[in-house]
């Protein structure tokens, strides 16, 4: 539960253009973000692939690729048809740094890295404040931005939403990991009580709940499969709520079933499996599409099996795996509705009915997904349950964290904390 440092909702009259570089688990982003005020805005984005390698070489290096990225765009879009810049002498863009990972805050832009997730594990980054490394590395470039805010993916979902549909209580991404933001009172936070924040105020909470019943695994009730994959991650007893739901292990976990029958005998027999034998090759998309297939012969599943592991399925196999990725599936968004439960008992929101707003692409493609949450909404709270509804939400991580730019800016001017 980390205080953000976002303080209340957005008035929706939030103006101007800014920044946004968004590093999140797959791909590292960059956003110019035009805001209209009255809920309204204009992006253009570039996309850039991160190696396995930048993931785990130099922390420093990581956040000098995401500079040198930063200015390739700001050279592409900031320039006038003879190649001058068109920035004033001495001025710099506002910028919000989206790094969706649990970062301890003291200020909007500061956050101490606790601990890589996804599969991340750049070194000398854990405990050190990554506004700073990124703020050095964008000197090291001279690049004509002044880094604004530092957020969350989950804290950004839940400003853009609220900035378009004000009735958005609560964010939570289903994508590479798992977690959720909401809205505080500010006098309910034990956390900043000493700061002596106006205790009217409001404050965006990031769970960070993907770390839930981590290391005690007190909680959850976990599979051999479960326990296979948290033991061979390379951050074991870590994110224990998040491993059994997000789309980063949905399909490993699937991987590990297969394996174990294949060395069981049961499956495959006389085939060649070794394509199968490599750690996260099922993907967590060929779950979704397992689920999806039409065709009374699951004639997809075939070309999953055939085309990307080499091995021949009966129609009893694919109905099989069919029915397992439907058992996977289900879990994680039943589990997931339990988060959102909490959050929604802890508020008092059930009555009143809010809104969700969700992203990311376990949210956004894996089929009967948001439909499964509802329906676990209803099994914990019964017919209200009806009030609590999920939709698919702003883009967080760029238009959001450009909408946070502009709250601190206002702040700032104004001499607020
Ligand atoms: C991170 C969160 C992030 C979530 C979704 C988790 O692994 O710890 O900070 O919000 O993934 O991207
Ligand atoms: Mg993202």
């Amino acid at each position: 539960m980390i205080p953000t440092f976002v303080f209340g909702w957005p008035t929706g009259k939030e103006s101007g253009d800014f920044l946004a570089l968004d590093l999140g688990g797959t791909n590292l982003r960059v956003c110019l973000v035009t805001l209209q005020g009255e809920g309204k805005f204009e992006m253009t984005q570039t996309k850039y692939r991160l190696t396995e390698e930048q993931k785990h070489d130099e922390g420093q290096k990581l956040f000098d690729f995401c500079a040198e990225c930063l200015k390739t765009f700001i050279d592409t879009n900031y320039t006038d048809g003879e190649g001058k810049s068109t920035l004033k002498p001495g001025e710099t863009l506002p910028l919000g740094f989206t790094f969706s990972y649990p970062c301890v805050q003291e200020r909007i832009d500061h956050g101490e890295l606790i601990r890589w997730t996804k599969g991340f594990g750049a070194l000398n980054t854990e405990g050190r404040d990554v506004a700073e490394m990124f703020r050095n590395s964008i000197a090291k470039y001279e690049i004509p931005v002044t880094m604004t805010a530092i957020i969350n993916d989950t804290t950004g979902t839940l400003i853009a939403s609220s900035y378009v549909n004000p009735k958005t209580k609560i964010a939570v991404i289903f994508g590479t990991g798992c977690n959720a933001a909401y809205m505080e009172n500010v006098k309910d936070i034990e956390k900043i009580k000493s700061l002596g924040i106006d205790d009217k105020a409001q404050m965006a909470i990031n769970c960070e709940w993907g770390a839930f019943d981590s290391f005690e695994h007190e909680h959850l009730p976990r599979t051999k499969y479960d326990v296979t994959v948290d033991e061979t991650s390379n951050k074991p007893g870590e994110q224990a709520f998040e491993k059994l739901i997000s789309g980063r292990y949905l399909g490993e976990i699937l991987r590990l079933v297969i394996c174990e029958l294949i060395d069981e005998g049961v499956l495959f027999l006389g085939q060649d499996t070794y394509k199968l034998e490599t750690p996260y090759v099922f993907e967590t998309a060929f779950l979704s599409l397992m689920e999806s297939d039409p065709t009374d012969e699951l004639l997809m599943i075939i070309g999953i099996f055939t085309h990307f592991f080499a091995v021949e399925t009966t129609l009893a196999e694919r109905q099989f795996f069919r029915a397992l990725a439907m058992l996977i599936g289900r879990r994680a968004a039943r589990l997931s509705a339990c988060g959102i439960a909490a959050i929604v008992s802890k508020m008092g929101y059930l009555d009143e009915g809010c809104l969700v707003g969700a992203d990311g692409s376990l949210y956004n493609k894996y089929p009967g997904f948001a439909e499964r949450v509802h329906e676990g909404l209803i099994d914990i709270f019964g017919d209200k349950g009806r009030n609590i509804v999920t939709h698919h939400a702003e883009d967080g991580s760029g238009v959001g964290s450009a909408i946070i730019a502009a709250m601190t800016k206002v702040r700032r001017d104004a001499g607020l904390y």
